[in-house]
């Protein structure tokens, strides 16, 4: 057995019902995606728009491309017609530049809000209360191009698994809030996108349901 097979086993084997895995492939070629694929694994994560785009129409049809970096505006139009599921959006304006799109392409585009939660400047996403408020206002109820899913947070690079843990509580808690306040009646509101190779079973332990491993299955990136 080759070793992404194996390593795909092994991580799949690690994920209780109810918790799926993205597999994150981005920087790798098709011939790693597919074998995956041929593993069974369908959905699969991507963090440049060319680079999905590309492997969108050299690969089967039948898989689902989950878009996890940030997303430029001028680059919305090019995944919209076929993007599962959008991570990252971390601002009214993707929030509302993807519902236009969307909308013309005839499609309802699934997304999760991206939450800030770790120690480090360079990440994206919203803070609560950036969140909170954005919700308040009420504009994001009439778009009819997006589907609000869920939350997505990435948390700090660290060994210590306290700190990570903390974290990761943090968001599970503010998602459980805005679920309740927001979407109570919403059956489509469930997914909380947490968790990378080195995480993923602190992430697991802490109410993640969609777990984003790349190089734990492919290998280091080059
Ligand atoms: C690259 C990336 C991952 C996967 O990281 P690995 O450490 O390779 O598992 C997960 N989430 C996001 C947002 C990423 O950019």
């Amino acid at each position: 057995m080759s070793s992404i097979t194996a390593n795909l086993q092994q991580t799949l084997a690690d994920l209780p019902k109810g918790v799926r895995l993205v597999a994150v492939s981005k920087y790798y070629p098709n011939e790693a995606i597919r074998e995956a694929y041929e593993s069974g694994q369908r959905i699969f994560g991507e963090s440049r728009v060319q680079e999905m785009c590309t492997k969108y129409e050299t690969l089967p049809k039948d898989i689902e491309w989950h878009f996890i970096g940030h997303l430029q505006t001028n680059k919305i139009k090019q995944i919209v017609p076929y993007v599962t599921l959008i991570h990252g959006i971390d601002s009214y304006k993707l929030l509302s530049e993807i519902d236009s799109q969307a909308v013309k392409a005839g499609r309802v585009v699934n997304v999760l809000l991206q939450l800030y939660i770790a120690q480090e400047e360079t990440k994206f996403g919203f803070s609560q209360d950036e969140c909170r408020e954005m919700l308040a206002a009420g504009e994001w109820e009439k778009l009819t191009g997006i589907r609000i899913c869920g939350m997505m947070g990435m948390a700090s690079y660290t060994d210590c698994k306290k700190q990570i843990e903390r974290e990761f509580c943090f968001l599970k808690k503010f998602f459980d809030e805005v679920k309740e306040t927001y979407f109570a009646t919403q059956s489509s509101f469930q997914e909380l996108s947490m968790g990378m190779s080195h995480d993923y079973l602190i992430a697991i332990e802490t109410g993640s349901t969609l777990v984003r491993v790349g190089s734990k299955i492919f290998g280091e990136r080059t």
